[in-house]
């Protein structure tokens, strides 16, 4: 029995998560632990919300509310997503514990004092309009190596490169958007440059990790170590742990403490486990390993920044033995940002699938050497060709054959014919070829594996035929359905890690009443025991209609900048105006309930958001074609206003030539303004997208703010 830690990158509380974030994450790390167990190892699986950083104050600045109100929120939301989804950690905790506080200030001091820790005067990016620093994501600008035009301050999430802020071309404030000054300011330093050598030892016989993690690490390590600042100007965060007032407007630098996360998180959980001392055994014992499930922008923190934290801190400690980050999943071939308002959203998608059929995509989609793309009609084939069609598919007609033919009983398997012997041996091969596979945390071809399991059963179906010597031969027609049921009952097990959901249904529909996840590994190799009493339900898996799969709800609509050319009053209406709008390639006619708050010359040549695809309706005998986004604040309504050199005809949200939709289903679908009168889309799985135009945020006339319905 081996010990294994399974350690969990840590999400940001600062928004929903997206299928990029679990498939290098929370699914591969399920799927390795629940292997482990079921192997009889100990595992011990934490991680938790990360609560601090700036992508949840730039968040809490936008919404206008304190960042623990972001935090919290989205913590809560996490923690629902990852249990939706099957992910089982031992601890999902969060770094605004105080236990978390308490013991990253802790692992500090004790670098502080042993050296590792210095105090320097830096030069940071300073913004003068606001006369604040300019953290991290508080900077934006081109970055240097690629040209991708939002780069953040500490990096770039196109090209994946560490940043420093003064390395961006055109660098701006984030909230003010003026170009920052230098100025200086004094932080702690942790000093990588100290374990350059020990570090290279370490990566010495590190060939098994993935060949992009390995090359990332050894190019950091070719260039030379640099000290690194270990805190920030910013004051949501952990309190750096030093006497005067010179630190109290600055926190831990949140990389640093929520990689401390895994130590303390671990200490976490056997503290309420009442054994207080037993993390020991995932951190201290040489035989035990660790692994960490991350991204690839993750890489360096977890094989260089983290293990010179803990070779600081205590040199006894064990070290990260594998870190098997994945690269990105893209949606259509871009980049999902959590920051940034797209991708595909997990409480979204959890509200519509089956979790095991998302679980399932990804693990056959996972990104783990190279970028993959996450495509509906892929997810819709793979869900109906491959999981339905050779895993459930077998399973159910192996069940309801026995079920109506043998009493709802498990035959006996009289004689193994060759063919039935021929099937038993590749049940063992292919059971032999998951576990490999799972060990070196190959789960694209492990589940491979597993698939290739289901369709050799399928055509042992097929070529035994048992519908065809029912009548015939009854020992041999039982013996075909035991050896199907058998195969059926591998699958259940070997599909535990993968898919927990329908593993468990599977098993439950094979006669047994307890978990399938407490079942040895090795269990998949018992024969099922003839006479047990099936329970033939639904089939394991729905199919998935591409229609409905369809894409997120903010691609439901298509919203446009558009120019208002004429205005006159509506003949038999007294609040409405009709007008002409120009759309760039188009003229359409709308009717919109403007009259009270504006004039016609206040409207007339003005840019406009134009809901373009709502479907056409007679208002007052008059057809409007589209309707005028605006923001509602009792009897005020001020118009959602694009920039002033925003091109008309531009989309602002959602997918050009989106298919038309209804009035009802719009409203479905709510645009909110923030107290700054910025308006966004707020979908029904709390997808929030701003509506913008190039970088410029979309406002509503007339100082309307603060969650008005816009319409
Ligand atoms: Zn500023
Ligand atoms: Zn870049």
């Amino acid at each position: 029995m081996a010990k294994i830690l399974v350690a969990v990158a840590w999400p940001y509380a600062s928004g929903p998560r997206h299928i990029g974030h679990a498939v290098s994450t929370f699914i591969p790390a399920d799927i390795f632990a629940r292997y482990h167990r079921m192997k009889g190892d100990e595992v011990l699986m934490v991680g938790g919300s990360d609560m601090h950083g700036t992508p949840t104050t730039v968040r809490a600045d936008e919404e206008g509310v304190p960042p623990e109100v972001v935090a919290n929120r989205y913590h809560a939301l996490h923690a629902r997503n990852i249990e939706q989804l099957g992910v089982r950690y031992d601890l999902y905790w969060n770094t605004a514990d105080p236990n978390h506080k308490r013991d990253a200030q802790e692992i500090f001091r004790t670098l502080h004092g042993k050296g590792f820790i210095d105090d320097r005067v830096m030069t940071s990016p300073y913004c003068p309009t606001g006369d604040h620093f300019l953290p991290d994501r508080y900077v934006e600008g081109t970055c240097p190596h690629c040209g991708f035009a939002g780069a953040r301050g500490d990096q770039c999430e196109n090209c994946g490169h560490l940043l420093d802020p003064f390395e961006l071309k055109e660098p701006k404030c984030r909230i003010h958007g003026t170009p920052p000054t230098p100025r200086e300011t004094k932080h702690a330093f942790f000093r990588l440059s100290a374990f350059q050598k020990r570090l290279e030892a370490y990566i010495a016989n590190k060939g098994h990790w993935r060949s992009p993690v390995l090359s990332a690490t050894r190019a950091w390590l070719a260039e030379g170590l640099l000290d690194r600042p270990f805190t920030r100007d910013i004051d949501w965060g952990i309190e750096v742990p030093f006497p005067g007032d010179e630190w109290k407007a600055k926190r831990i630098y949140v990389w640093f403490e929520a990689v401390m996360g895994y130590l303390t998180a671990s200490r976490e959980f056997w503290r309420q486990n009442g054994q207080p001392e037993k993390w020991r055994e995932w951190w201290y014992d040489p035989t035990s390993k660790q692994y960490y499930f991350i991204g690839k922008d993750n890489i360096v923190f977890h094989t260089l920044i983290w293990p010179a934290i803990l070779m600081g801190y205590d040199e006894k400690l064990t070290l990260p033995h594998d870190v098997p980050a994945t690269q990105y999943m893209l949606i259509s071939g871009e980049k999902m940002s959590a920051g940034r308002g797209r991708g595909v959203w997990l409480p979204d998608l959890l509200e519509r699938f089956d979790p095991d059929a998302i679980r399932y995509y990804a693990t056959a989609n996972m990104p783990e050497l190279k970028d993959s793309s996450f495509e509906w009609e892929d997810f819709a084939q793979r869900n109906n060709s491959e999981l339905l069609a050779a895993y459930g598919n077998f399973v159910h007609r192996a069940l309801t054959f026995a079920a109506r033919n043998f009493d709802n009983r498990v035959p006996e398997a009289q004689f193994l014919d060759a063919q039935d012997k021929a099937m038993v041996r590749k049940l063992e091969e292919q059971w032999k070829k998951v576990g490999q596979n799972l060990e070196y945390c190959h789960f694209r071809d492990a589940l491979r594996e597993a698939i290739q399991l289901a369709r050799l059963g399928n055509q042992y179906f097929d070529a035994k035929a048992p519908w065809e010597f029912l009548k015939k031969d009854r020992e041999a027609c039982g013996t075909a359905l035991h050896v199907s049921l058998q195969v059926s009952r591998a699958l259940a097990v070997i599909f535990a890690p993968f898919l927990p959901f329908s593993s468990q249904r599977l098993w439950h529909a094979l006669g047994y009443d307890d978990e399938v996840h407490g079942q040895p590994w090795q269990a998949a190799l018992d024969d099922i025991p003839a006479g047990q009493t099936l329970r033939v339900g639904k089939p394991l898996f729905a199919k998935i209609e591409l229609e409905e799969a369809a894409e997120s709800e903010a691609d439901r609509l298509d919203v446009r900048v558009a120019q208002i050319v004429d205005v006159r009053d509506h003949p038999n209406a007294d609040k409405l105006y009709v007008m002409n709008v120009d759309l760039g390639d188009e003229r359409r006619q709308i009717v919109a309930g403007m009259k009270e708050n504006y004039t016609k010359g206040e409207l007339r040549d003005r840019k406009i958001a134009l809901l373009a695809n709502l479907q056409t309706a007679k208002l007052r005998g008059i057809e409007s074609n589209g309707m005028l986004l605006a923001g509602e604040d009792g009897p005020q309504v001020g118009i959602v206003m694009p920039p002033e050199d925003a091109p008309v005809g531009v989309l602002i949200l959602g997918r050009l030539g989106a298919p038309r939709i209804s009035f009802e289903d719009f409203r479905k679908l709510s645009l909110v303004v923030d107290d700054g009168g910025k308006v966004f889309f707020l979908g029904s799985g709390h997808e929030r997208v701003p509506l913008k135009v190039g970088d410029a945020f979309l406002r509503v006339d007339k100082g309307i703010r603060d969650g008005s319905p816009v319409r």
